[in-house]
């Protein structure tokens, strides 16, 4: 008996302690254990990591493991992806800080703030309304002055404000949308999964050079349809 209570009190204590492990030291070891142990030397990048509070993003339900290796549900059929991902992700696009960055696919806007500490300029395409709306308010409320979120198919693009020095999709459509290569500068990079919805699909990086696009197909990836308004 006095056994079981001492376990009890031990189990209690280490629970405790690992509530108590603030989110920064969580992320910390996110950075480490799953970012820089896996070959993401990007030094921008893994700031932004470390820094971008990925428990606000994701629903309470699954706040206890928002820092864990995998892709979380955030509602709508949609999710955000594993930090592994993003980071890959936002390495690949090689941002400097006065770069005007495009995403399409907002999702939980957890992407999009990651690019807003490492940019000067992002928009950021959402076509379910109620997650935009969503991620709009999250991202005000954070302080991300520099990303302006917008409801919408982002297959368009956004010719407004093109043309952009990178460009992030994180819905897989079935090939590359013609109006974003459009969109995207001469020296520009763009990362998206392509590939059939409900399958595995191929990251491929998107380069324009002299007007010319050349593909590099990376690895492979599971996103999320790309949608079409109708
Ligand atoms: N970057 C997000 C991941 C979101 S999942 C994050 O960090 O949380 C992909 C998102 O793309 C979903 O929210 C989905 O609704 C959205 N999406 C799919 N097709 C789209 C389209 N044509 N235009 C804009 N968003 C789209």
């Amino acid at each position: 008996m006095k056994l079981l209570v001492l376990i009890g009190l031990i189990i209690a204590v280490e629970t405790h302690q690992f509530l108590v492990q603030d989110e920064q030291s969580l992320r910390n070891d996110m950075v480490r254990q799953q970012l820089e142990a896996r070959g993401i030397n990007h030094d921008a990048t893994l700031d932004a990591m470390r820094k971008v509070q990925r428990h606000l993003f994701v629903p309470p339900q699954y706040r206890a493991q928002a820092y864990a290796d995998s892709p979380l549900s955030i509602g709508h059929g949609q999710t955000i992806s594993q930090p592994y991902i993003v980071a890959y992700m936002t390495q690949l696009l090689d941002l400097k800080p006065n770069h005007r960055v495009l995403e399409i696919g907002t999702g939980s806007g957890y992407q999009a703030a990651v690019l807003a500490e490492m940019v000067n300029e992002v928009y950021t395409i959402e076509i379910v309304k109620e997650l935009g709306q969503q991620a709009e308010k999250l991202l005000d409320s954070l302080g991300y002055a520099n990303v302006t979120v917008i409801i919408g198919d982002g297959y368009k693009g956004l010719e407004t404000k093109a043309p952009f020095d990178a460009i992030v999709v994180t819905a897989a459509p079935d090939e590359i949308p013609p109006p974003l290569i459009k969109q995207l500068k001469d020296g520009g990079k763009m990362v998206i999964p392509v590939g059939p919805p409900a399958a595995v699909q191929t990251l491929i990086l998107m380069e324009k050079q002299n007007g010319k696009v050349v593909e590099t197909k990376l690895t492979p990836v599971r996103f999320v349809p790309f949608t079409r308004s109708q």
